[in-house]
C-alpha cells in the first residue's frame, strides 16, 4: 500500500464518526495529502471503500499517470462532476469542508445534487490526520528547513548597512529557488529599525542603517513542505536595552522548547515562554501566540497558544516563536521549526541563535 493509500484509508476510517458516507475534500493541501496532486484545481470525493479525484484537462495527463484512485478529468466545474458521481453511487450523506468551500460553490453543489442528499459540515477531518507527520513527511520538512537556513546564510553574507529591506527579501527568495525550493512558504518578512516592532512587517525601500535591529522571518516550500524561521541581528554594537530584549526573548524561546514533549499541552508550552517574558516585564509586549504546526501549509494544527489545550504527539512539527515588540523602539522574535518526540523534541533549524552584530 502506498503512503497515499494509507492516508486515504485512515481518512475514510473517520467518516463514520462524522455520520457521512463520503467527504468532499476541497482544501488543496488536503487533496495533495491524499493524492500527491500539486496543481491548482483538484477535488477529492473520499468514500468508505473508494476515492475519486477530479481535475480539469490541464492536469489530465499528470493525474492519470500519477494518481492511483479513480481519476475524473472534467470539462465542467469539478463540483458538478462530483455531484454526478454522488448521484450514480446513490450516496445520501455527504460531508464537506466549510473552511474550504465558497458560498457560491456550496449553492451550486446543492443545485446539482438530487433531492434527498444532505450536505453535512465535516471540517477538520483531514487536518487532524495531517498534524502527525510520517517519516517521509518529516524528511521533507527537514530538507525544507535545511534549505531555508542555507538560503539565509548565503543571503546574510551580502547584508550590511545601506541594503534595502526589499533587496534582502528578494535575495532570500532567489537563494531559496536556486537551492531547489518550489517557492517561498509565505511573503518574506524583512524589517529594520523601529519597524521590527511590527510582527508582520512587509519589506519596504528602507535602507538598513547603523544602530538598527534587523528582523527576518522566512520560510521555504520544498516538495510541498514548509519551513519557518525568524532571526534578528543588529547593525553595529547593540546598546544594553537591545541586548536585554534579545536575551529575554531567547530565554523565553528556550523555555518553550524545553517544555515540548509528547503528551504536553500546547497551552503549557505557550505558558513557558509567556512566564519568562513576564519575568522581564515584557508580558504585554508578546502580542501573538508561541507557535503553530506546519507541513503542507505554513499554518496548520496544532496551535501553540494561550487558550489551546490540545496535546502534543510525537511526529508533530511545530514552530516555537515568542517575540517582544516595543512601539517606536523595535522588536525581537526568534523562531525555530521543532519536531516533537516521545521524550522531548528535536530542533530542526540549524541556524545559530547567537545575537549577531553585522
Ligand atoms: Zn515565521
Ligand atoms: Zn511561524
Amino acid at each position: 500500500m502506498t503512503e497515499f493509500e494509507q492516508r486515504r484509508k485512515a481518512a475514510a476510517g473517520g467518516l463514520g464518526a462524522r455520520k457521512v458516507q463520503a467527504l468532499l475534500v476541497s482544501s488543496l493541501a488536503s487533496v495533495r495529502y491524499l493524492t500527491g496532486y500539486s496543481g491548482s484545481n483538484g477535488l477529492v470525493l473520499l468514500g468508505e471503500s473508494e476515492a475519486h479525484f477530479f481535475t480539469d484537462p490541464r492536469y489530465g495527463l499528470e493525474a492519470t499517470q500519477n494518481i492511483q484512485c479513480k481519476v475524473h478529468v472534467a470539462k465542467k466545474p469539478l463540483l458538478d462532476e462530483a455531484a454526478g458521481v454522488i448521484k450514480r453511487k446513490k450516496l445520501k450523506k455527504i460531508g464537506f469542508e466549510p473552511a474550504w468551500m465558497r458560498v457560491d460553490e456550496y449553492r451550486r453543489l446543492e443545485e446539482h445534487l438530487p433531492s434527498g442528499v444532505s450536505l453535512v459540515a465535516a471540517g477538520g477531518l483531514i487536518e487532524e490526520l495531517r498534524k502527525v507527520k510520517s517519516m517521509e513527511e518529516i524528511e521533507r520538512i527537514r530538507r525544507s528547513v535545511l534549505l531555508n537556513s542555507e538560503a539565509y546564510a548565503r543571503t546574510m553574507r551580502g547584508v550590511h548597512p545601506g541594503v534595502r529591506e526589499r533587496e534582502i527579501a528578494a535575495e532570500l527568495g532567489f537563494q531559496m529557488r536556486r537551492l531547489g525550493a518550489e517557492k517561498t512558504a509565505f511573503d518574506t518578512i524583512v524589517a529594520a529599525g523601529a519597524r521590527t516592532a511590527l510582527p508582520h512587517a512587509q519589506p519596504t525601500g528602507h535602507r538598513l542603517a547603523v544602530n538598527e535591529l534587523l528582523l527576518i522571518d522566512m520560510g521555504a516550500c520544498l516538495d510541498g513542505y514548509m519551513s519557518d524561521m525568524t532571526r534578528v541581528c543588529f547593525a553595529g554594537a547593540p546598546p544594553k536595552r537591545v541586548t536585554q530584549l534579545y536575551r529575554a526573548v531567547a530565554e523565553a524561546q528556550l523555555a518553550a522548547i524545553d517544555a515540548v514533549r509528547s503528551g504536553a499541552t500546547t497551552v503549557k508550552v505557550d505558558g513557558a515562554a509567556r512566564s519568562v517574558l513576564k519575568g522581564h516585564g515584557l508580558e504585554a509586549a508578546f502580542v501573538h501566540s508561541t507557535g503553530h504546526g506546519l507541513g503542507l501549509e505554513i499554518h496548520e494544527g496544532p496551535r501553540v497558544a494561550k487558550k489551546d489545550k490540545s496535546k502534543l504527539k510525537a511526529g508533530m512539527v511545530i514552530t516555537i516563536e515568542p517575540g517582544a515588540y516595543i512601539e517606536g523602539f523595535g522588536g525581537v522574535r526568534i523562531e525555530d521549526t521543532v519536531l516533537v518526540t516521545a521524550n522531548g523534541c528535536e530542533v530542526l533549524t540549524p541556524t545559530s541563535k547567537e545575537f549577531v552584530n553585522l
